[in-house]
């Protein structure tokens, strides 16, 4: 984990929109917390907190993706919650040690914004904003949760690993990035052996290339139809239970005579509706 050099003086304008919670936030709430946050580099597998070692800060991705793993007793690792720029690594925070994740590791390497997890306790309880986004995203994890159950349960390892594939570069913003076997099978939850098939059938689909742990997405809209109906229900979950209303959106909780407009290039049109296929091959979908 190294700082980002030269990151912070323009952070406040340029993370604004590459974080979909802190896009959420209200303009007050936003200015008060980035002030607060720094940038940082993660490295592919790099371990970012772990039972033994209490989580010291909270994590809001902008290009890298985490992921809580679960340790089982015998040492076999799953996935637990994979988060990138559309949400946030620490919620545990607000609670106990008790709820601590057994590791959070660096499942695709790039840059976060991290906080202090006694500044963050406090914001979260100060700020309007982000109490209600926080609630919501947690919300939202309990019904994507239920909605990943399903998901293995009912539908095959290819529409899955089509499924993630496409989440990942949604986080990323890119169509290329590094995996190794390992994480995939942990990542969907079978053996490495069914990783390798899976991804095989994939490329001569020529959906992906898949080479010494580079995997790039070459037919973006093959891959969305290829996907288990989960990739876009996801999606239309996240916009539905992330969205504040406005009132909210502009205050703050003993605050509101210092109510601030609003940005007109924030947020997204959350509503939208979301687009089937991409415009070309190779495109990439509107972040989740
Ligand atoms: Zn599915």
């Amino acid at each position: 984990m190294r700082p980002c050099q030269g990151r912070q003086a323009d952070m406040k304008q340029r993370e604004r929109v590459r974080n979909r919670l802190l896009n959420g936030l209200s303009e007050s709430d936003y200015q008060r917390i980035a002030s607060d946050m720094e940038a940082v580099e993660l490295a592919l597998g790099e371990v970012v907190a772990h039972r033994a070692s209490p989580l010291e800060w909270a994590f809001f991705p902008l290009t890298a993706v985490l992921c809580t793993m679960t340790v089982l007793s015998d040492g076999d690792t799953m996935e637990g919650c994979a988060v990138g720029n559309e949400g946030m690594e620490g919620l545990c925070l607000l609670t106990d040690e008790l709820s601590e994740p057994d590791r959070i590791t660096v499942l695709v390497k790039g840059e976060v914004l991290r906080i202090r997890a006694a500044t963050f306790r406090r914001q979260a309880k100060e700020r309007l904003s982000m109490s209600q986004l926080l609630t919501r995203y947690l919300l939202f994890l309990a019904r994507r949760g239920a909605h990943n159950a399903a998901c293995i349960q009912h539908h095959a390892i290819e529409e899955r690993m089509c499924r993630w594939l496409l989440e990942t570069a949604d986080r990323n913003g890119q169509d290329r990035f590094h995996f190794t076997q390992e994480s995939l099978s942990q990542m969907l939850g079978v053996r490495r052996q069914s990783v390798n098939t899976a991804a095989r059938h994939l490329q001569q689909a020529g959906l992906i290339t898949y080479h010494r742990s580079k995997l790039t997405i070459v037919d973006r809209c093959g891959l969305e139809e290829a996907s288990c109906e989960c990739y876009r229900s996801n999606r239309v979950l996240y916009e539905q239970t992330i969205t504040l209303p406005n009132d909210t959106k502009r205050g703050d909780i003993g605050d509101e005579a210092r109510q601030e407009r609003v940005p007109a290039t924030f947020p997204h049109s959350f509503m939208r509706k979301i687009p089937r296929r991409v415009p070309k091959r190779g495109g990439s979908m509107p972040p989740v």
